[in-house]
C-alpha cells in the first residue's frame, strides 16, 4: 500500500540535526555565561534551544531540553558566580529561568495542540470518502487520503493548486450559479464530473459546506466526494435495459404484474395498464382487474385469485376482458410464486394480449371449418350413388307394400290386419328413408363448429350406415372390434364423421385394385395413455415408406383424380379437439390409420 503522507505540510528539517544545532547553542550560550565575565542574562538565549527542539515536534526531547535549560543556567550562574552573589546577578538568573518556564510552557502547550490537530486530521484520513477544503479563491488546503486514493494527487502536489483546474471539473449547472447556492444556503450539493491525475473521467456526488470566520465572512469551503461513476454505469444500464423492457413489453404486447398476498397488493407494468386500458394514477389492484373482466370469466378469475392466495406455485389462466368501449379483449397471464416472506406470498408474473393470436387462430378454425364443409360436400358428391339407393331403396319398397296393402283392403273380405301390416312397414321403410335423407342433410349443411359428447361407437355405427352400399358394392368385409361400454368424446359429431368417413372411403379405394380379401376392421379402444382410440385397417396396397411422411400433407395425393385433402382435413379436424391421428403399416400388409381424442368420462358416467 502507498506510504501516506500526512495532508498538512509538517517540518520537514531533519530532527536530528536541529536537535544537535540546539545542543550546540546550548553549549556555547553555556560556555558564555559560565566562563565569561559578562553581565548580562546570558542564559536568556536558552529560550533558543527550548523553541529550537520544540520545533522538531518531539515533547519528551522539549522537557529535557527545557529541564537542561535550566540546569545550565543554575549552573553558569554558579560557576561564574563563586560565593559572590548579588543581587543584580541574582535577578538576571531569576529572568532567565522565568524566560525559559514561560517559553517551555507555551512551547509544550503548542505542541500538545498541534498533537490533537494531528489526531483529529489522522481522522479525516481515515474517512473512506474524499474531503477537500478550499479557500474563497479555490485554492485547496486541505486534501485528505481519499481525496488522494480518488484523484491519484498526493497531498503535497494538490495543496495550493486550484481545485477546479486541476481536475477539470465540469459542474451540472453553471459554476456561479453553484457559487452563489453556497453562499446564501452554506451548503450545495450535487454530481460533478472531474478528470483523474492518469486522465480517466470520474463522477462524483459532492457535498459542500461553507465556513464562516467569527465575522461570518466566508473563509473556506470543506466538500466530501464519493466516486459514484460505477453507481451512474449502472444506473446508465438500468435505464437502459428498462428502456428494453418497455419497449418489448409493447411490441409484444405483455406486461408486467406483481401481486402479493394476504392484502392484494400490486404492482402492473405500463404494458399492463395499457392493456387494462386504466390511467396510470390508477391504483393496482385484483377489483380494478375484477372490474375489467368479463362477467361470463369473472367466476373463474375469481377462483384462480383464491387459489393463488391460498399458495398455488404456478397460476395460468386465460380470460377475456371488457374494455370501456365494448372491444373484448383475449388476455393470457401466466405467474408464478416468487417470493413468500413474513407471512406474505408474491407472484410474478407476465399479462399478455392475445386478442390477435385469438383472432387469426378463430379466422383459421373458421377457414378449416369452411373447408371441412366443401371437402364434406365433395365426399358426398362422392357417394351420390351410395346415397341415391339408400334412399330409393326404401321408397321402392314403400311401392310395393302400398300396393300389397290395396290388394289387401280390395278383396270382397278386405283383411284389415294385413292391410294395416303392409301400410306399417310402409311408414317404417318412409322413416328410413327420412333418416337417411337427415343424415345427409346434417353432413352437407353449412354450420359453426359445435361440441357436444357424443359417443364413438355411435359414431363409428352411422359413418358406416352411410358408406354401407359401397363397402356392399366394394365386396368388403367389415369386422368391428368396438370397445364396451362405448367410449364418450367431446367433439363436433358431423365433423368426426367426416373423418371416419374419409378414412372409410381411402381405405376402401386403397383395396379396390387388389386381389385378395378385402378386409376392413374398425376398431374403437382405451388408447394406453387413456385416450378414446379409433382404428381404421385394411388388406388395401399400404403406404411405402416414402409416402409415410407426406400422407397428411395438404395436396398430397398418388390418385390420379385424388385431391390430398382427406387426410389433411382429418389432421385439422383431430387437432381442433384435442386429438392426434397417424399412420403405420402393419406387418401383415395394409394400412393402419388411427387418432386418438381426449375421452369426456365426466359425461360418460353421467348418462
Ligand atoms: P386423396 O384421397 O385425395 O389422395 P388423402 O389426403 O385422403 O387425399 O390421401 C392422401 C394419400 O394418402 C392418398 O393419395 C394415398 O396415397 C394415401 N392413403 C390414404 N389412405 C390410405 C390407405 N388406407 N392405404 C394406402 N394409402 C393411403
Amino acid at each position: 500500500m502507498k506510504a501516506y503522507r500526512p495532508a498538512f505540510p509538517t517540518v520537514s528539517r531533519d530532527a536530528n540535526v536541529v536537535t544537535i544545532m540546539a545542543t550546540l547553542i546550548a553549549l556555547v550560550v553555556f560556555a558564555i555565561d559560565a566562563l565569561t565575565p559578562l553581565d548580562i542574562a546570558v542564559a536568556v538565549f536558552y529560550v533558543v534551544v527550548v523553541l529550537m527542539v520544540a520545533s522538531t515536534g518531539k515533547r519528551s526531547t522539549t522537557v529535557t531540553a527545557a529541564w537542561g535549560s535550566v540546569v545550565l543556567t543554575l549552573l553558569g550562574f554558579v560557576m561564574s558566580h563563586e560565593d559572590t552573589y548579588s543581587i543584580g546577578a541574582i535577578a538576571r538568573c531569576s529572568v532567565s529561568l522565568l524566560a525559559i518556564a514561560t517559553t517551555s510552557m507555551l512551547v509544550l502547550r503548542n505542541l500538545t495542540a498541534t498533537a490533537t490537530l494531528q489526531e483529529q486530521v489522522e481522522l479525516l484520513n481515515l474517512a473512506h470518502d474524499a474531503i477537500v477544503v478550499h479557500d474563497m479563491n479555490d485554492r485547496i488546503t486541505f486534501w485528505n487520503r481519499g481525496a488522494e486514493v480518488l484523484y491519484g494527487w498526493s497531498a503535497q502536489q494538490a495543496l495550493g493548486q486550484s481545485l477546479q483546474e486541476m481536475t477539470q471539473t465540469s459542474f451540472p449547472v453553471p459554476y456561479e450559479q453553484v457559487r452563489a447556492e453556497l453562499l446564501s444556503s452554506d451548503r450545495w450539493r450535487g454530481e460533478l464530473r472531474r478528470v483523474r491525475r492518469d486522465g480517466s473521467v470520474v463522477v462524483i456526488s459532492s457535498r459542500a459546506a461553507l465556513w464562516r470566520d467569527a465575522k461570518g465572512n466566508p473563509r473556506a469551503v470543506l466538500a466530501t466526494n464519493n466516486d459514484i461513476t460505477g453507481r451512474k454505469h449502472a444506473e446508465v444500464a438500468l435505464e437502459r435495459s428498462e428502456a428494453f423492457l418497455r419497449d418489448a413489453q409493447r411490441l409484444s404486447g405483455t406486461g408486467s404484474i406483481a401481486v402479493r398476498f394476504p392484502d392484494g397488493e400490486m404492482w402492473w407494468s405500463d404494458e399492463a395498464y395499457r392493456i387494462f386500458d386504466y390511467a396510470r394514477d390508477t391504483v393496482p389492484s385484483p377489483e380494478a382487474i375484477f372490474a375489467r373482466t368479463h362477467p361470463d370469466d369473472l367466476a373463474l378469475v375469481r377462483g384462480v385469485f383464491e387459489q393463488a392466495a391460498g399458495g398455488d406455485p404456478l397460476v395460468d389462466l386465460q380470460h377475456r376482458l371488457c374494455m370501456p368501449d365494448g372491444r373484448t379483449k383475449y388476455v393470457h397471464f401466466v405467474a408464478h410464486l416468487a417470493n413468500t416472506d413474513e407471512g406474505h406470498t408474491e407472484y410474478v408474473g407476465a399479462l399478455m394480449d392475445i386478442t390477435e393470436t385469438r383472432r387469426a387462430q378463430e379466422a383459421l378454425a373458421r377457414s378449416n371449418d369452411e373447408l371441412a364443409h366443401v371437402t364434406r360436400i365433395t365426399m358426398l358428391g362422392e357417394l351420390a350413388a351410395s346415397i341415391a339407393h339408400e334412399v330409393t331403396q326404401p321408397i321402392a319398397a314403400i311401392v310395393t307394400r302400398g300396393g300389397a296393402a290395396l290388394r289387401w283392403l280390395n278383396r270382397p273380405t278386405p283383411d284389415i290386419d294385413e292391410a294395416v301390416q303392409s301400410v306399417a312397414q310402409m311408414i317404417r321403410d318412409a322413416k328410413r328413408a327420412d333418416e337417411v335423407i337427415q343424415r345427409i342433410r346434417t353432413m352437407a349443411r353449412k354450420r359453426e363448429r359445435l361440441a357436444a359428447t357424443v359417443d364413438l361407437n355411435g359414431i363409428v355405427s352411422e359413418s358406416i350406415e352411410l358408406v354401407r352400399r359401397e363397402l356392399e358394392r366394394h365386396r368388403i368385409e367389415l369386422r368391428l372390434d368396438l370397445a364396451v361400454p362405448s367410449l364418450k368424446v367431446c367433439c363436433d359429431r358431423v365433423q368426426l364423421q367426416q373423418v371416419l368417413i374419409n378414412l372409410i372411403m381411402n381405405a376402401m379405394q386403397a383395396m379396390a385394385e387388389i386381389a385378395g380379401p378385402r378386409r376392413l376392421r374398425m376398431a374403437t379402444r382405451h388408447s394406453d395413455d387413456g385416450q378414446a382410440q379409433l382404428i381404421v385397417q385394411d388388406s388395401g396396397t399400404g403406404i411405402n415408406d416414402e409416402d409415410a411422411g407426406r400422407l397428411f400433407d395438404t395436396f398430397f395425393t398418388t390418385k390420379v383424380d385424388g385431391m390430398g385433402m382427406g387426410l389433411s382435413i382429418c389432421r385439422s379436424i383431430v387437432e381442433a379437439h384435442g386429438g392426434r391421428i397417424w399412420a403405420e403399416s402393419p406387418a401383415t400388409g395394409g394400412a393402419l390409420l388411427q387418432f386418438v381424442l381426449p375421452t369426456d368420462e365426466g359425461s360418460f358416467h353421467e348418462q
